[in-house]
């Protein structure tokens, strides 16, 4: 579960890591409050679950609360990348003379946490990482060790800490390891880690991700207001309403959880990593997906009708691909009747439109015969997924 900014600077306040003074607002006035209290200069910036904010309008600087309440006004109205904005938080302007990067995430292949520090952070730091020579410093944390202090030392120095300074910026170091660790964070990232002109160290922005498998034991997040949500990208359109719907009214076997894309290709797959073969299949061919639909544990044939039809309604489908992998408790005749009756609701002849069938499973010799009737190409479970991914798109281009 990715946090939000605002609570991201909740959990490095708890461990040490000093923040910017400020607060989270969901109003104007209260931002021009905020912006009273704080005085002098303030920084609006939009809490949405994305970075790249400062480059989009999501951060800007305000002289005097009349201007932080204009400017969240402005963006509690609009959007940035896309998304609504429904939080601001409103800090006081930080004096930045350098902006560095420190961050840690896991790195699956060595299976250990991984340490990052950049002399260069901000804005522009994936760009400045591609770069050869981008001195980013890395270090894999032995979990039965942690961050030793003299590691956290080095990598200070390595972000341009001396004297005083490498106390506290090795601190940071330490702390942000130690916040991985106590919050279940898979993902703890300060970009940018600043210095001021006074001195000190502080997090200019912070970005936490918690082990969604986690969260069962990270009560204490509710106590700082942080609740487990559902993670959207961004409101859900109208088809993919009408497909929760449909595996709403019927509760037995799954055929719903529709994602759509901007694609020519309809698909009804199975979910999990077979669907994600099938994407690169269809997409490795030249077509291009137009929606997620997973399907399983033995819809009736009502469901994959009505969802055969809803993703035949989108606008450009020109092909429709069923493929799973071998489904071991799904009646394939069923499916197969569901796909057969929502293509002639929607009055399209199986025998002329481009439509692939590859679903392995229980009565399958039922299912093939239904097929053949209607004119269906099938593939076996002897034919790989990419195969009937390859047919199903070859078909549809001619
Ligand atoms: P992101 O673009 O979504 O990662 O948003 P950040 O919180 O990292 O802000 C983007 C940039 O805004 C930072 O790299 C800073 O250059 C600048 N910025 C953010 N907060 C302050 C601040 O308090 N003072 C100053 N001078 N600049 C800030
Ligand atoms: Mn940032």
């Amino acid at each position: 579960m990715r946090l939000y900014e605002y609570e991201g600077k909740i959990l490095a306040q708890k461990v040490g890591i000093p923040i910017p003074a400020g607060k989270m607002v969901d109003s104007p006035e209260a931002a021009r409050e905020v912006a009273r209290d704080l005085k002098g200069e303030v920084v609006i910036k939009a809490q949405i679950l994305l970075g790249g904010r400062g480059k989009a309008g999501g951060v800007k600087f305000a002289r005097d609360p009349e201007e932080a309440e204009r400017l969240t006004r402005e963006m509690l109205a609009g959007k940035i990348r896309d998304r609504k904005v429904e939080k601001v938080l409103v800090e006081k302007k930080l004096e930045i003379i350098e902006e560095m990067y420190l961050g840690i995430t896991i790195d699956e292949i060595k299976k250990r946490m991984i340490l990052l520090a950049g002399r260069t952070g901000g804005v522009e730091v994936e760009a400045i990482a591609q770069k050869p020579g981008a001195g980013f410093a890395r270090f894999h944390v032995d979990p039965f060790i942690g961050v030793p202090g003299f590691r956290a030392k080095e990598l200070a120095k390595h972000l341009g800490a001396a004297d005083k300074g490498l106390g506290a910026l090795s601190n940071i170091v330490s702390r942000l390891y130690g916040l991985t660790q106590k919050f279940d964070a898979s993902v703890a990232e300060i970009n940018p880690l600043v210095k001021t002109k006074n001195g000190s160290y502080l997090a200019a922005d912070c970005r936490v991700e918690i082990d969604d498998d986690a969260l069962f034991r990270q009560k204490e997040l509710e106590s700082f207001g942080i609740f487990p949500r559902e993670e959207r990208g961004r409101e859900p359109t109208e088809l993919e309403r009408k497909g929760a719907e449909i595996d709403r009214v019927d509760h037995r076997g799954v055929a719903g959880r529709v994602v759509e894309f901007e694609g020519d290709t309809g698909l009804i797959i199975g979910g999990g990593g077979a669907s994600l073969t099938v994407f690169d299949a269809i997409l490795k061919y030249g077509g291009k997906p137009a929606n997620y639909c997973e399907i399983g544990g033995n819809p009736t044939v009502k469901k994959v009708q009505l969802l055969t039809e809803l993703i035949l309604s989108k606008p450009g489908v020109k092909r429709l691909a069923v493929i799973t992998n071998v489904l071991s408790n799904t009646r394939v005749d069923l499916v197969a009747r569901g796909v057969i009756k929502g293509m002639l609701n929607r009055g399209i002849d199986p025998k002329k439109f481009p439509v692939v069938f590859r679903v392995p499973g229980a009565w399958e010799d039922e299912g093939f015969k239904i097929l053949n009737k209607y004119g269906i190409k099938y593939f076996e479970r002897a034919h790989t997924m990419d195969e009937a991914a390859k047919y199903v798109v070859e078909m549809g281009k001619s």
